[in-house]
């Protein structure tokens, strides 16, 4: 937009993808004023991860995102991949590690604090002389000739460009709104229905009441299947159902009514380890020979579900191959059917946004109004758990912040 004329520019979001184009924007001379509701620039950046923030992922490519549009995000990851932001963690001596590196997850998150990753965007802000307002809500955006009005504290403020950063409604109480959506709207934008993604999901009492003891216990690397997808990720009983990243990565797919699959023990043939086994130990007794591959809580709790009372813990002699049919198709073909997710109030990320066939996705501006620019959690791009979704933030935050 800019042919090296300097602009005054707004950005409303001062999170993940905000910071990152209010840093690109300034460098290029562009006088940046970012604006926040919230007390603090980059709250969900400080929660994420545990508090150690899972910044990018190594392997993000398109395939980790979706969207009504696919190919949407395929250029800004190819602009900004993973390894330009590891670029700037490095500069800045951030210490970091991947999780599970043995598996290859390439997760990779701080070592110290995620306050880190903050500070390090915060003062690559103050370089490039962006002027940072929190604790200001904006009341009103209107499109004045070439210029954007905005209504800051009951007094409008005339920009050439805006940029609208957000994010999703996830996780209201950290200052999270629809407002981006609101905007979009009012400028003739289509939005994606909005749908909670990244979430634990819940189950009925019926369905689940063996797990209510489980709180707390989770099983490694499972395998869950719904209709369109699956993964592979460690599950985790809760108070209110079932979660871990296994469940939070299914739920960004899952639909209403839905029946999800899961195996417990994907890498493994069960049916044939138990057969060995009863030829080759036949006095081993079932929920040792069990507990060898799963929590011993767990098999107690699930048992009695599949097996009758009286021959919950015999010999694995006394079992028919019938019977190890029923117990191997319980534990590696075991059907789940979620009756909703916990909402919002828990979700990581917001499925759907603003639609991408509206936006050029090499600025980032809107195609409908011109000056206008939609970035991050806010546009119907969502990522898959594992770094991705900053990842989205920072590469879309740097594309339209250097196309300004
Ligand atoms: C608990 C949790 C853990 C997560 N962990 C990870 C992780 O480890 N790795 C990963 O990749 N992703 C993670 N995510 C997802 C990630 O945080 C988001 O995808 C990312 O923050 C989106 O960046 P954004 O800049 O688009 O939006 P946000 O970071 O949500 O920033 C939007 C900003 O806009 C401000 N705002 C909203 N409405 C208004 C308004 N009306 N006026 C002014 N300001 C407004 C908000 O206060 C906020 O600061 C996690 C999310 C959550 C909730």
């Amino acid at each position: 937009m800019s042919k090296n004329i300097p602009l005054k520019v707004a950005i409303i979001g001062a999170g993940a993808a905000g910071l990152m184009c209010a840093i690109e924007a300034g460098k290029k001379g562009h006088q940046v004023h970012l604006f926040d509701h919230a007390k603090k620039p980059g709250e969900k950046i400080r929660i994420s991860g545990g508090g150690r923030c899972n910044f990018t992922n190594k392997h993000c490519g398109p395939t980790n995102f979706i969207s009504q549009n696919k190919h949407f995000c395929k250029s800004p990851l190819s602009r900004y991949p993973a390894s330009s932001f590891i670029s700037m963690v490095d500069e800045y001596k951030i210490k970091h590690h991947e999780k599970k590196p043995e598996k290859e997850t390439g997760q990779l998150f701080c070592d110290d604090s995620s306050q880190e990753i903050i500070d390090m965007l915060l003062s690559e802000c103050a370089a490039a002389h962006v002027k940072i307002k929190l604790n200001t809500p904006i009341n009103s955006i209107t499109k004045n000739g070439a210029h954007i009005t905005v209504d800051i504290e009951g007094k409008d403020h005339d920009f050439d460009a805006l940029v609208i950063a957000c994010g999703g409604p996830s996780i209201p109480k950290m200052g999270a709104s629809d407002f981006g959506y609101k905007i979009a709207r009012q400028f003739g934008h289509k939005i994606i229905t909005p749908e909670p993604a990244l979430v634990p999901l819940t189950f009925t009492d019926e369905t689940l009441n063996f797990t209510k003891n489980l709180s707390g216990t989770s099983i490694d690397s499972v395998l869950i299947r719904s209709k369109t997808n699956q993964f592979n990720d460690d599950l985790l009983f809760t108070h209110r159902g079932l979660s871990g990243p296994v469940i939070l990565q299914i739920s960004s797919y899952w639909k209403a009514g839905e029946t999800l699959t899961v195996n417990l023990l994907p890498k493994i043939d069960l049916m044939d380890e138990l057969k060995n086994a009863k030829s080759k130990q036949p006095k081993i007794k079932l929920q040792k020979f069990l507990s060898s591959y799963l929590p011993s809580r767990f098999i107690e709790s699930y048992l009695p579900l599949i097996i009758d009372e009286k021959s919950l813990n015999n010999n694995l002699a006394d079992y028919s191959d019938k019977k190890f049919k029923v117990l191997a198709e319980a534990i590696q073909k075991w059907e789940i059917k979620p009756n909703g997710t916990e909402g919002y109030r828990k979700a990581e990320v917001t499925l759907g946004g603003v639609d991408t066939n509206e936006i050029d996705n090499k600025t980032f501006e809107s195609k409908l109004v011109s000056g206008l620019y939609f970035i991050g959690e806010v546009v119907d791009v969502t990522g898959h758990l594992g770094g991705h979704n900053f990842q989205w933030a920072w590469a879309s935050g740097f594309c339209c912040g250097s196309e300004i």
